[in-house]
């Protein structure tokens, strides 16, 4: 793949670099996610380091993909013992505090804010869910299709029928601005969970998404048109990914918040040039 708008990183530094290069190169036919194909668009490297240098990642997610994870751990934990009204409160802290990556947090300060905001964010989510009649269906439910030869794979947090009937696949979100119905609407993540489970049911979910910090509901309804377009988005980027041949590194600004440049040789060698340079 040749990048033209950004610096090229090419050789292979790294041992580990090359070994992640032939592993992607024997498993092309694996299920790709809306995050892996994210990835990939961004930075091909991206995408490799992001398969396999999972334990650095981690840390450099920070403070809230700490409290996204130990949130949704949480809440997965509670529906799979008979839902989160059937918890109590203390039962569900518990379970939060039990999850949560507190060596995420820069200091403690930040590590009791979060844990702080996680605690109410599932007080207010439990006393919700109790006067709700939604039927729950499945959790943490992960699903595949094969689009054009080509597989994929999304997981949704929640799988739920209504009380109207209609069927709806849910995920949880901690940030502070969550998408709301129109960025719903445009956002890859949720379009190819819609497509995949359509593509395995005889009816086309919902997508929702309750967005736990401002306490909202948001739904987004695809028709088939848009599903038809999504599905184009992800078997064009996973074609991509199997013409691929080096999954080159693609260096620039977004270096600064990639999750995976601490195992990046690239970055590494662009960081020390900037330093050169007397750069941040
Ligand atoms: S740090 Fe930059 S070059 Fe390295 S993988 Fe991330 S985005 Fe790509």
């Amino acid at each position: 793949m040749v990048n033209t708008e950004m610096s090229v990183w090419s050789p292979m530094e790294d041992e580990n670099e090359g070994q992640w290069l032939e592993q992607v190169r024997t498993t092309l036919d694996r299920p790709w996610t809306a995050g892996n194909l994210n990835d990939f668009n961004l930075c091909p490297r991206k995408l490799l380091l992001s398969l396999f240098s999972q334990s650095r990642q981690r840390r450099a997610l920070g403070a809230s993909q700490a409290l996204q994870g130990a949130v949704r751990a949480a809440l997965v934990a509670a529906d799979q013992q008979g839902g989160v009204g059937e918890w109590s409160l203390e039962k569900l802290r518990d379970e939060f505090l039990h999850r949560f990556d507190k060596a995420a947090c820069a200091d403690s300060l930040e590590e009791e804010q979060t844990e702080r905001l996680g605690i109410n964010m599932l007080a207010r989510f439990q006393a919700e869910q109790r006067g709700r009649t939604a039927e729950l269906l499945a959790v943490d439910e992960r699903y595949e299709a094969i689009f054009e030869g080509l597989h994929f794979a999304a997981v949704a947090d929640r799988v739920e029928r209504d009380a109207d009937g209609k069927l709806v696949v849910a995920r949880y979100d901690v940030t502070s601005k969550p998408p709301g119905p129109e960025r719903l609407k445009k956002e890859f993540s949720m379009g190819l969970l819609i497509a995949i489970v359509a593509a395995t049911r005889d009816e086309i979910p919902s997508g929702r998404i309750y967005a736990l910090r401002p306490g909202k509901v948001y739904d987004v309804t695809l028709d088939e048109a848009e599903l038809v377009v999504v599905r184009g988005r992800a078997i064009m980027a996973a074609r991509l990914i199997q013409a691929d041949t080096d999954f080159g590194a693609r260096a620039g600004d977004g270096c600064r918040w990639c999750r995976v440049r601490s195992s990046c040789t690239a970055w590494q060698s662009r960081r020390r040039s900037l330093l050169d340079a007397g750069g941040a």
